[in-house]
């Protein structure tokens, strides 16, 4: 059996491997941060106050888009354009669907082969336990740690599924939508909330018969931005066309995203991301609470009778939490 020193030396041990840029180890690593087992959550934890130093140094940037816009054909182009510039690259998914049906929408490891072979990338599929609040933590900490290994861009993909963008947003210096080249006015029933979060929107499929569809949508969106976004904001999204099949505007994306770096600057980032940290650490706090609560044997009795007699109006809501909550503490 292993002892807590053995632990400690293992932790030591892995933490060196991935930041000598180990794959094998950064593999485990992140199945570390993927365990929901009480002893790899302890262990994950120690690993991750060890990497934090050498985390932080990457670009991070989300991409939504609907299933079938052309997320992985794309960064599988545009990884291998940045490996091409010394870049190193690794694509964390975050796709809350793959827990319910057990497939998953951002589907599965034959995606972007290509990326998946080279040496400077590191290709993740979502983690598939767990609720989106679950699910975006491990990608929090799995991007800590592909960072500690050296990767200087890293890439968040999720798809258009309940709050999943907003929560990548939450997590990434970036977050570019990606579109499909669509005629008139209509926003293709993206949620308004999601344009409005975005830093970059991209119109991909800009080739062929759709050249001149993808050129409609890119000024119908540039119309429709100067009326979501605040001028005053400092940056004004750029709204670009690409074609990731024939390669053609992905270095124009990457401009893009140097010109938001740059418009950011050092303290801006840094503020961004502070704000970020904070966020997370009341989010761990909820979720920690609030499955302690749900868990806690003296709540979990009354928890069904108090929901009827909500639901029923025989209960206020807030006399059933209050009861509830005082079973919790005890008083
Ligand atoms: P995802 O679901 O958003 O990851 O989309 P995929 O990358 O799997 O692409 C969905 C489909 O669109 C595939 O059949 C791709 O070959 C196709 N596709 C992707 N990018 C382009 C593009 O730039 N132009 C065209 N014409 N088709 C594309």
């Amino acid at each position: 059996m292993a002892t807590t020193t053995d632990t400690a030396t293992d932790t030591d041990t892995l933490a060196e491997a991935v930041r000598a840029g180990d794959r094998r180890a950064l593999a485990r690593a992140i199945t570390l941060v993927e365990s929901t087992r009480p002893a790899h959550r302890a262990q994950a934890a120690d690993l991750l106050a060890i990497l934090l130093p050498a985390a932080g140094g990457a670009i991070r940037l989300g991409i939504s888009g609907a299933p079938g816009v052309g997320k992985s054909t794309f960064i599988e182009v545009f990884g291998l354009f940045l490996i091409d510039r010394g870049r190193r690259v690794a694509v964390l998914a975050v796709d809350p669907s793959s827990k319910v049906s057990g497939g998953s929408i951002l589907g599965d490891k034959t995606r972007m082969e290509d990326l998946a072979r080279h040496r400077e990338a590191f290709i993740r599929p979502s983690p598939t336990a767990g609720t989106l609040g679950g699910v975006a933590r491990r990608t929090r900490e799995a991007m800590l740690v592909c960072e500690a290994a050296g990767f200087d861009v890293v890439i968040v993909e999720t798809v258009g599924v309940g709050q999943s963008e907003t929560t990548v947003a939450d997590m990434v210096d970036m977050f570019l939508l990606m579109l499909l080249p669509g005629g008139g006015d209509d926003l293709q029933g993206i949620k308004k909330g999601i344009v409005e979060i975005a830093d970059l929107l991209v119109v991909n499929k800009a080739d062929d018969v759709m050249v001149k569809a993808a050129g409609r949508t890119v000024a119908d969106y540039q119309s429709a931005l100067h009326l979501l976004r605040p001028a005053s904001s400092g940056w004004s999204p750029p709204v670009l066309a690409c074609s990731a099949r024939e390669k053609s505007g992905i270095a124009a994306v990457w401009d893009a995203v140097d010109a938001y770096r740059a418009a950011l600057g050092e303290d801006g980032l840094a503020a961004r991301r502070s704000d970020q940290a904070r966020a997370w650490m009341w989010s761990e706090i909820s979720e920690t609470l609030g499955a302690a609560f749900r868990d806690d044997p003296a709540v979990a009795a009354r928890i069904a009778a108090c929901e009827e007699e909500v639901a029923a109006g025989r209960m206020t809501p807030g006399h059933a939490a209050k009861s509830l909550l005082a079973r919790f503490l005890g008083r």
